[in-house]
Formats: C-alpha cells, sequence, structure tokens
C-alpha cells in the first residue's frame, strides 16, 4: 500500500489514508502533545512508532509529570524503605535477633531521588530515539490546530498541528482554611521532598495517598494522625479493603479520625489543629499533609473551544475526544479516573482514533487501583456497594489470607480475597489486600478482560502455597464450595 507522507517522515503501511489525506499540509508538525506526564509521554512516543511528527509542550523543567516527579515513582521508593523498616521491626518473630538502629534519612531521599532520575533518564531516551522535540513553556490551546507557547525561556512561539493531544494532569485540592506553602502546611509533593523526618504529622484525608503517606512516616518514627470527613477510610474501595486499612492503621498505632473535619488551624510551626467529629479534640503537630484529592488543571482554552466541565474537567468520549476535531485528552485532565496507568491506555486509545483505528473506548471498569502498604491492596471493577446498586442478587465469596497455606507459611495474619459475582455469576469485581496484590490484581483484571465467570475463575489451577489460591477459594465461595473452608 502507497503511504501518504506529509511530514517527510516514514508512515507506516496501515496509516489510516482517510485522516491523512484530510491533514494539512501547512502544519509544522503532525501532533502535539501537551504535557509530559504518563498520558502525554506515552501519546508522544506512540505517535511517534506510528510515523507521525510529534512535539511535546512541557512547563517543567523536569519531563516525566507527576508521576515521575512527584507521585507514583518517589511514593514507591518511599514505600519500599518502609516496607523494609517494617520487616527488621518484626525480625524477632521468625527468630532474628536484631533491631533498628538508625536510619539515615539523606540517604533515603537520595535513593528515592535516584528512583526519579532513573525515570526520567527512561522518558527522555524514549524521546531521543523517537525525534520526539520538547518545547519548554506553558502551552495555551488557540484553536483546533494552533497552539501557543509561553516560552520558559523567554517569548512565546505558535505551535501548528493536525493534532493536540492535551495531557496537563491535575494538582492537590486546597482546603480554605489550609493553604499549601510546602513547608508547615504540605501536600504529598511536599512531604516526598521533607529534608528530615518530622515529630508529628497531622495528614487530612483519608484516601489512598493520605494512607500510602502516613505508612511512610509511621514507619520512619512520625507520630501520625489522621482526619477523615467519611466515616470510614478509603471511602471510594469495597468496604472489605477497609476493614484492612482500619485494622492496618491501628497495628502501626496511627490515630484516626473518621466522619470528623479539621476546622482550624492556629500557629505556623507549633501548629494547633482543632478537630470536630463527634466531639472536638485539640491535638498540637508540627506538620500538616493535606491529600483531600485532586483536580484536573487544563491548559487556558482560548476563543469558542468551550470544552470544560464544571470541575476543571476535559470533557472526552470514550476515545478521548473533545468536540472539537482534533483536539483529544488522555489521563487526569480528563476526570475519568486519576491513575498513571489509566492514563497510559487513554494515551493509547487516542493514537489509535488519530490513526483512524476505532478503538475499544475506555472503561474504568478495567482500571485496576492499588494501595502499596503492607498489607498491599488492590481492586478491579465494582465494589460490594456499586454491584449493588446496579443489580439484585449479587453474589459475593470471600477468603481469609490467614488461611492460605502461603498465610501460615508466612505468618501474613491481615488480607482477604473477594469476589463480586452477578446474578448469572459475572465477575464484576475482585478485592486483594495482602503481599503483592497490586501485581496480583492482574489476574483480576484479565478475567474481568475476557469475560471470564466466577465458576470458570474458580477451576483455575492457582500454585501452592501462594496467596493467589486466596481468589480461587473466594471464587469457590461465590458459590459456597471452597474446600478449606469446610
Ligand atoms: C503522591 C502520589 C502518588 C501516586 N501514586 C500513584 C500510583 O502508585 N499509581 C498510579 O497509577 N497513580 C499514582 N498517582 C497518580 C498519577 O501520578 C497520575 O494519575 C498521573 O501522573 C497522571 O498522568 P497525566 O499524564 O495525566 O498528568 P501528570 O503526570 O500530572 O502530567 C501533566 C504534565 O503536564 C504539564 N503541564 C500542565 N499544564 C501545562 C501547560 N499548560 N503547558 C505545558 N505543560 C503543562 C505538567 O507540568 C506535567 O508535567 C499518584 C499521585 C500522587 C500525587
Amino acid at each position: 500500500m502507497d503511504r501518504i507522507d506529509y511530514s517527510g517522515r516514514k508512515k507506516p503501511y496501515f496509516i489510516n489514508t482517510y485522516h491523512y489525506i484530510g491533514a494539512d499540509d501547512n502544519m509544522s508538525k503532525d501532533l502535539t502533545v501537551i504535557g509530559s506526564g504518563p498520558g502525554g509521554y506515552v501519546a508522544a512516543v506512540l505517535g511517534a512508532k506510528e510515523g507521525l511528527d510529534v512535539q511535546v509542550v512541557e512547563k517543567e523543567a523536569s519531563i516525566g509529570g507527576v508521576c515521575t516527579n512527584h507521585g507514583c515513582i518517589p511514593s514507591k521508593a518511599l514505600l519500599s524503605t518502609a516496607e523494609k523498616i517494617e520487616t527488621i521491626k518484626g525480625a524477632r518473630r521468625d527468630g532474628i535477633n536484631t533491631s533498628l538502629e538508625d536510619i539515615d534519612f539523606k540517604k533515603v531521599m537520595s535513593k528515592k531521588e535516584r528512583a526519579v532520575k532513573i525515570s526520567r533518564k527512561a522518558i527522555r531516551s524514549l524521546f531521543h530515539k523517537h525525534d520526539i522535540d520538547v518545547i519548554e513553556g506553558t502551552a495555551e490551546v488557540m484553536g483546533p490546530k494552533e497552539v501557543k507557547v509561553k516560552k520558559n525561556s523567554g517569548g512565546n512561539e505558535i505551535l501548528t498541528s493536525n493534532d493536540i493531544i492535551i495531557a496537563t494532569g491535575s494538582e492537590p485540592i486546597t482546603l480554605p482554611n489550609l493553604e499549601i506553602d510546602e513547608e508547615n502546611i504540605i501536600s504529598s509533593r511536599g512531604a516526598l521532598d521533607l529534608k528530615r523526618v518530622p515529630e508529628s504529622m497531622l495528614i487530612v484525608g483519608g484516601g489512598y495517598i493520605g494512607i500510602e503517606m502516613a505508612y511512610v512516616f509511621s514507619s520512619l518514627g512520625t507520630k501520625i494522625t489522621m482526619v477523615e470527613l467519611e466515616d470510614e477510610l478509603l471511602p471510594n474501595m469495597d468496604k472489605d479493603l477497609r476493614d484492612v486499612a482500619e485494622q492496618m492503621m491501628k497495628r502501626k498505632r496511627i490515630e484516626v479520625y473518621t466522619g470528623s473535619k479539621l476546622v482550624d488551624i492556629q500557629g505556623k510551626e507549633n501548629i494547633k489543629a482543632i478537630i470536630e467529629g463527634d466531639t472536638e479534640e485539640e491535638i498540637k503537630v508540627e506538620k500538616v499533609l493535606t491529600s483531600v484529592g485532586r483536580r484536573p488543571t487544563p491548559p487556558e482554552i482560548h476563543g469558542e473551544l468551550d470544552i470544560i466541565g464544571e470541575h476543571g474537567e476535559i470533557l472526552v468520549d470514550d476515545h478521548m475526544k473533545t468536540e472539537l476535531d482534533n483536539i483529544y485528552a488522555v489521563g487526569d485532565v480528563t476526570g475519568k479516573s486519576m491513575l498513571a496507568h489509566a492514563a497510559y491506555k487513554q494515551a493509547e486509545i487516542a493514537v489509535d482514533e488519530i490513526m483512524g483505528r476505532s478503538p475499544k473506548g475506555f472503561s474504568k471498569f478495567e482500571i485496576p487501583a492499588g494501595i502499596y502498604t503492607h498489607p498491599e491492596m488492590a481492586s478491579v471493577g465494582l465494589t460490594e456497594e456499586e454491584a449493588e446498586e446496579k443489580l439484585d442478587n449479587v453474589k459475593i465469596g470471600k477468603y481469609s489470607i490467614s488461611r492460605t497455606g502461603r498465610g501460615a507459611s508466612t505468618g501474613e495474619r491481615m488480607g482477604v480475597a473477594k469476589i463480586i459475582a452477578g446474578p448469572d455469576n459475572e465477575l464484576l469485581g475482585l478485592h486483594l489486600a495482602c503481599p503483592g496484590a497490586t501485581d496480583l490484581i492482574m489476574e483480576g483484571t484479565a478475567a474481568l478482560r475476557c469475560g471470564m465467570d466466577a465458576k470458570e475463575f474458580s477451576q483455575m489451577v492457582h500454585p501452592h502455597p501462594t496467596y493467589s489460591e486466596a481468589l480461587k477459594e473466594a471464587a469457590e465461595n461465590v458459590f459456597k464450595e471452597s474446600v478449606h473452608s469446610g
């Protein structure tokens, strides 16, 4: 098949000719991507692999977005340190007479910084390999094919391209009485860059970021207090995982105020915080970390291009298309699912759309979510509450991690596997809390993707002894048939 080559570069044979017949020859590039986080860099690399001439605009000096610089990578680096600390603390239970002598926090942070640098370097080398230009500056969308960049080095530049993918991410939500200064009142970004371990910290918000930060800093020795407006921690997760989170916080001696809110804060360094719930409490802390959620940060969009929703999200359909031809959005800025791998998937869909392939639309149902504490917690599909809202006769099967052979051998007491099935045994949701759950959940994601039912799932052979056997037993328990439940 003859290829149409508007950019002077080689196009793959399967390029969608209709799209490119419509493409404008006067454009300087095929594709402009705004933002270099998981949504942006994956879209850029996939586009370039398709033979598109791609440019990326990034306002920060470091590429990689929140995930690489202030999110997934640094937080998981610190969580892996926390996990090692906990292993040492618990070693005596295995007959290993050792104790935790000292923690060199500077080294802990340089290990985290190394992880960030490795990640950034990997993205930079992908850009280099695929000839992707990076323009440093803040992008504004001027029209369907035009982006203005206020360059970090000064001056403006107008970029033109046949398509635009917006991947500008999100930022922490701030509370009216809690202005983040990243010194005393910090966001997760400030927490991941602290110079020393604080003696005490109040964490406002018991979602996954708050819980992970609580885990890290309590392992490092900070006295943590947590306040959550809802009646339980992790309000968006399944209730059995919420129970595990509560147990975990108790085990780590973290004081949790649920159904409560921070009503006042006084002082700068020795902070007095007033928490209102069933009772009013006054606590003194060194730092306050706010983690009450994130909101989309769209770029400035000019003219008649009204594509912003009421929460600041860019409105897209399941194919990541805005109402405007040639403008797509992916990642946190769409507000669909604020996770890095959701951004990856959306980038894949947007590029497939640009290439005219009509991909399967984005489905939040197939996006797993994980929390990297001990035990890890992971979910895919619907929670029990969500399933019951949608369907009658929802069936539940559960199995405790402590009853698996692996649990017996390792001494792991906390954790659960839970399977949610519909009236026709269709798999609706899988939830798991155990070591390695964030990897093991892929079994559930694959099963949902393949449309497997709970019966088929229960018939799969799982290696013994593993925590994954709890998923099999939970699936058997959907039919009250688990061998080891008696
Ligand atoms: C502490 C923490 C831990 C997390 N842990 C996980 C995890 O374990 N797993 C997971 O899946 N997700 C995790 N996340 C969420 C994850 O980081 C985000 O979902 C992901 O980064 C979103 O990717 P994105 O490409 O949409 O946006 P971002 O990563 O936010 O990237 C957007 C980029 O766009 C740039 N930009 C913004 N506006 C403009 C503009 N006008 N012009 C030019 N550039 C612009 C920004 O500078 C940024 O580099 C975590 C988040 C936090 C805060």
